[in-house]
């Protein structure tokens, strides 16, 4: 979460609550025997550019496309929750309210319709690309720059030119 600027002026109060008010003995049905973290594959948090599908891909296949422009320019493949919802990509990809948070340098949303529980998690990106075949997307209202089109056409150009134009 993003740190606040503390408010002098603020006054709060503390309300001690007791728990036994609230829960029994008998709610504590579940005992925790073992712990184990799973390590996650995917350094998505850490990434200074983010390559993020949504529903939009259009197929687990078409999410190959990012990968390849992410290896390109060096960075992680997010998802929406639609996109993983509909298996074209992992849950720890997913991006926004249940999700991950990040503040990439570059977000890259393809066929990515801009919902508000999506946004929370990457509306703080230093610049936003929109791929999008419908320029109403909500999300070209937070993009700084949004390319019309399918992400069929638009991905492979892309790569195309950043090969030609990169050293
Ligand atoms: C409690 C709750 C929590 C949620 N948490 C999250 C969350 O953490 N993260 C999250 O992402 N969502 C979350 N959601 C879901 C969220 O509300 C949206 O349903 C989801 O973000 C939509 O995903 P999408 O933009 O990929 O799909 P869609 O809304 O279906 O948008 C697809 C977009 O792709 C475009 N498109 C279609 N075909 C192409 C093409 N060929 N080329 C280019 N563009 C194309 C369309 O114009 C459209 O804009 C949550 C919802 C709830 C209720």
């Amino acid at each position: 979460m993003k740190k606040e600027i503390a408010d002098p002026n603020y006054k709060g109060t503390v309300v001690e609550h007791d728990v036994k008010d609230y829960v029994s003995p008998d709610d504590f049905v579940v005992s925790i025997i073992d712990r184990h973290v799973e390590k996650s594959k995917v350094n998505i948090k850490n990434s200074p550019i983010i390559i993020s599908g949504g529903y939009g891909v259009g197929s687990k296949e078409n999410f190959q496309l990012l990968y390849d422009l992410a290896n390109v320019l060096g960075a992680e493949v997010g998802a929406s929750r639609a996109a993983v919802d509909a298996g074209y990509a992992e849950h720890e990809r997913q991006i926004g309210q249940t999700g991950v948070t990040v503040r990439p340098k570059l977000y890259i949303a393809c066929g990515i319709s801009g919902q508000i529980q999506h946004i929370a998690g990457m509306q703080e990106s230093s610049l936003i690309i929109s791929i999008n075949n419908d320029p109403g997307a909500p999300i070209n209202a937070i993009a700084d720059y949004v390319i019309t089109g399918d992400i069929e056409k638009v991905i492979p150009k892309l790569i195309k030119y950043y090969k030609k134009n990169s050293k």
